[in-house]
């Protein structure tokens, strides 16, 4: 069943396309690798699906339902206000960067705890689950320490805690390993897919590294700011 579905995006920079007419259906549950040449529109179309930015036009339909079984309506984020879409992304959305994007001064677990304390969570509360996370993804007994006392890839683990901290329904993840050396890459991705489809929810991963591709179970590509192709491992979950 779909849980996000975008239809006819559009985004242009000045002259530049970035997204030149993209709909696209990212079933729940799966891992959709969007892949394409630097410049073709992968981190627009990310950041146009998980409400960070707004399309000139074109829309994208949120249906939580798909996860939870139950009868929700749709939203459509676009139509959402700007308190209201941050408040959907805080609450229903995990990301993941390239470059991890954490508080250096804070320690591992100060990092994964940081959304549940932005949601109001007690702090004891909160670092007691993300340390559940960080040994989830192998990192026990590195709770206390701080980001620059961590390797590249254990650091990116600690994104992906601090994504998983508020289960969310969909996480999306730009370049995550791409700081990272293959064979780093490969675990950090196999920790990222297993905390996330691993657990029934959903992933959509931006790269241009095959390997990472490989993990998912689709691949879409973008060129020109236009879906060109889809190629699925899974029979039947060919769609676009
Ligand atoms: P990718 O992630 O595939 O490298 P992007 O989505 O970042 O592609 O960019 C698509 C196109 O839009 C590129 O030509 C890029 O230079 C342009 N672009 C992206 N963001 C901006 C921006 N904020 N201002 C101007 N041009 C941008
Ligand atoms: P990546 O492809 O690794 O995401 P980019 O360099 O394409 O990195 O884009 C990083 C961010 O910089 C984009 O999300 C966009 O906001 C901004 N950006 C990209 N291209 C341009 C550009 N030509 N002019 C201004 N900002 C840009």
């Amino acid at each position: 069943t779909v849980i996000l579905e975008a239809s006819d995006l559009t985004k242009s920079y000045g002259d530049t396309h970035a997204l030149a007419g993209v709909s696209l259906q990212v079933q729940a549950g799966e891992a959709l690798a969007i892949m394409g040449a630097s410049g073709s529109g992968k981190s627009t179309l990310l950041h146009v699906l998980a409400g960070i930015l707004t399309p000139d036009s074109g829309r994208v339909e949120l249906h939580r339902s798909a996860a939870s079984g139950g009868d929700e309506p749709a939203v459509s984020i676009g139509e959402l206000n700007d308190a209201e879409r941050s408040k959907l992304r805080r609450e229903t959305f995990g990301f993941v960067f390239q470059q991890g994007l954490l508080v250096p001064e804070l320690t591992a677990v100060e990092n994964a705890a940081l959304p549940l304390m932005l949601s109001g969570v007690p702090r004891a509360e909160a670092e007691q689950r993300a340390a559940g996370w960080l040994a989830a993804l192998g990192l026990s007994g590195l709770e206390q320490r701080r980001i620059g006392q961590l390797s590249g890839g254990q650091a990116q683990r600690v994104a992906v805690a601090r994504a998983q901290v508020i289960s969310p329904l969909v996480v999306f993840a730009d370049e995550p390993t791409g700081a990272l050396d293959s064979a780093t890459s490969a675990d950090v991705m196999d920790a990222l897919i297993g905390s996330t489809t691993g657990r029934g929810r959903t992933l959509v991963v931006v790269t241009h590294d095959e390997g990472v591709a490989a993990r998912c179970t689709r691949t879409v590509r973008v060129r020109d700011g236009r879906v060109v192709e889809t190629r699925s491992k899974v029979a039947g979950m060919d769609y676009i």
